[in-house]
């Protein structure tokens, strides 16, 4: 039986960390609606969902772990956990082509690596 890897197909429900396209401001919100496009609170502008990314925020402080669909372009970004408010670090990761928590593995291998 082959097995195709395939990229995996989200639907834009639960949580979401949308920017919108017009000013570029974002916001985080949970949904239930399979959403196709954003409107902005701030200036009423819609801006579409497609091809969105999504990572995992895996908090280090209290170990709770949500998973958001994004639009945001950043190779670093800092989102607050929902549940302690803890702030944390979320890069892109180019090569899994989504967004990861920055753990301190992450910081101690880099900083290994650096050294070299
Ligand atoms: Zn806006
Ligand atoms: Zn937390």
């Amino acid at each position: 039986m082959a097995r195709k890897k395939k990229f995996m197909r989200l639907e834009n429900r639960g949580f979401m960390l949308i920017q919108c396209q017009k000013r570029g401001e974002t916001r985080a919100f949970y949904t239930r609606d399979n959403l196709e496009e954003y409107r902005c609170r701030a200036c009423g502008e819609y801006t579409p969902l497609e091809r969105l990314g999504y990572f995992i925020q895996e908090c280090p402080c209290c170990e709770e772990t949500h998973r958001y669909m994004t639009n945001v372009q950043d190779d670093v970004l800092t989102l607050n956990c929902i549940s302690c408010g803890a702030p944390v670090d979320i890069e892109w990761d180019g090569r899994r082509r989504h967004y990861v928590t920055i753990t301190e593995k992450d910081y101690r291998r880099r900083s290994k690596r650096r050294r070299r």
